[in-house]
């Protein structure tokens, strides 16, 4: 299997260079050329077919001979080697469960899969490959967390002192071995600057392999499809679920399109947005216009142009009306948000965070237009990890998971650097 750039300048590449470079050289994305259509065998012994063996089958077409079978088996029994629970919330909707790994996100998966991935793909390189992430929270513990421990790989994650929860920067900082945490005396913008100046740096480049980890790369997306499956396993009902995914780069969206594309049975999409609502209006008006991000309480939905949107119009031929005869889209403010959590704890005794609260918000509405339907959500966080909003919302303390109680216990450990590019450099030209 090859890529080629939504771009279409730069070369095809296969599976290792396109995971190895994240982005093409000419800033497109990577995108498959062709849709593996899915074995039949694999549909009709979903119910099954064990986690680790579903991801095996549906990623394989993807990586295609650059990882040897077994190798890329085993990265997939890593990679989902913990639940994936569907629970019911009331008589029409039910909640998949996302934040059962490490971090208590759905991003564990994308970032355990590449990384793992990463690792083989530096077995022959003489260098060491270098990730750099620039972090405001959650991302860099997704990323920090699949690397640790992969041969090879070294981390190096920068996030802006004081601007971190006390639980991230535990998440971000605590972790030794072969992730090392910067903290800067500044914000968010000016470690992703440092970030991006030194990818730009020909003097550390000829020293250091350095990537990006990006959400963009093609191993965090593809593995994304895999939720959708454990979903459709766990799925009781003959009629196929309607299927609403809280977005905001729209990578995870993307991903279940993909499967649904390839045959697996959903009947329609919903992509959930806060107030950053540019797909939204996209499907309203067939324009697609980037806002500047506004800040909501669903902050990792917080982007005004959504990377994968031209992944989408790949995927439908570039088809508005096929696209939109497949997705729905509705925007949730801050107080529907608020309003959900307080009500869906009142009357179902569940606890949402507020990114899946504004996917449960936007798929009732989408019932409610369309009855006698029956649907999932995508909840992608645990509520503890905005414990702020949450437990204002329902009056009530929150527990601290299991995979949390041990961090409270550790020590931070980071190196304080001023948000000047030099204070890098010379930490990377000498490590
Ligand atoms: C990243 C993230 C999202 C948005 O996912 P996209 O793939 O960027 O659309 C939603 N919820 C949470 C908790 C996230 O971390």
């Amino acid at each position: 299997m090859l890529y080629y750039s939504t771009n279409h300048k730069s070369e095809k590449v296969n599976f290792r260079e396109a995971t190895i470079q994240g982005q093409a050289p000419d800033k497109g994305l990577y995108f498959p050329e062709r849709i593996a259509m899915l074995p039949t065998k694999l549909l009709t012994e979903l119910k099954s077919t064990p986690k680790a063996d579903i991801a095996f089958e549906v990623i394989k077409p993807y990586v295609g001979d650059t990882i040897p079978a077994n190798e890329l088996h085993e990265i997939c029994t890593h990679t989902v080697n913990f639940e994936f629970p569907l629970v019911q919330v009331n008589d029409t909707i039910s909640s998949l469960e996302l934040f059962h790994g490490p971090t208590l996100a759905f991003k564990d998966v994308g970032a355990r899969f590449m990384s793992r991935c990463l690792g083989y793909f530096s077995r022959d390189n003489k260098k060491k490959i270098t990730v750099l992430v620039a972090t405001s929270g959650d991302t860099g513990s997704a990323v920090a967390n699949g690397f640790l421990g992969v041969d090879g790989v070294e981390v190096i994650i920068l996030y802006p002192s004081g601007k971190v929860s006390k639980i991230q920067e535990l998440q971000l900082t605590t972790l030794g071995q072969n992730i090392k945490a910067l903290e800067v005396q500044g914000t968010f913008d000016d470690c992703q600057k440092m970030v991006k100046q030194a990818f730009t740096d020909s003097e550390l480049n000829a020293k250091l392999f350095l990537t990006s980890a990006n959400s963009i790369n093609v191993a965090r997306w593809l593995p994304q499809q895999f939720y959708y499956f454990y979903a459709l396993q766990q799925w009781a009902d003959d009629e196929p679920p309607v299927v609403c995914v809280p977005s905001g780069n729209f990578g995870n969206i993307c991903a279940g399109l993909l499967a649904a594309v390839s045959g697996l049975p959903i009947k329609h999409f919903i992509a959930a947005c806060n107030s950053n609502d540019v797909f939204t209006r996209y499907l309203e008006s067939g324009k697609f216009e980037t806002r500047e991000a506004v800040a909501t309480i669903s902050n990792a939905m917080d982007v005004g142009l959504p990377s994968n949107f031209v992944r989408i119009l790949e995927l439908f031929g570039h088809d508005y009306s096929r696209i939109k005869n497949f997705i729905s889209s509705y925007r949730i403010s801050d107080e529907e948000t608020v309003n959900t959590i307080q009500q869906v704890f009142k009357n179902y005794g569940y606890t949402l965070d507020p990114h899946g609260a504004v996917g449960f918000a936007a798929l009732e509405k989408y019932l409610q237009q369309n009855a006698g339907q029956k649907g999932l959500f995508l909840e992608t966080a645990h509520p503890l990890k905005f414990s702020d909003v949450v437990e204002k919302a329902i009056g009530e303390r929150l527990e601290i998971p299991a995979q949390l109680q041990h961090l409270l216990q550790l020590k931070k450990q980071s190196l304080v650097i001023k948000p000047e590019y030099e204070g890098l450099k010379d930490f990377l030209m000498s490590a």
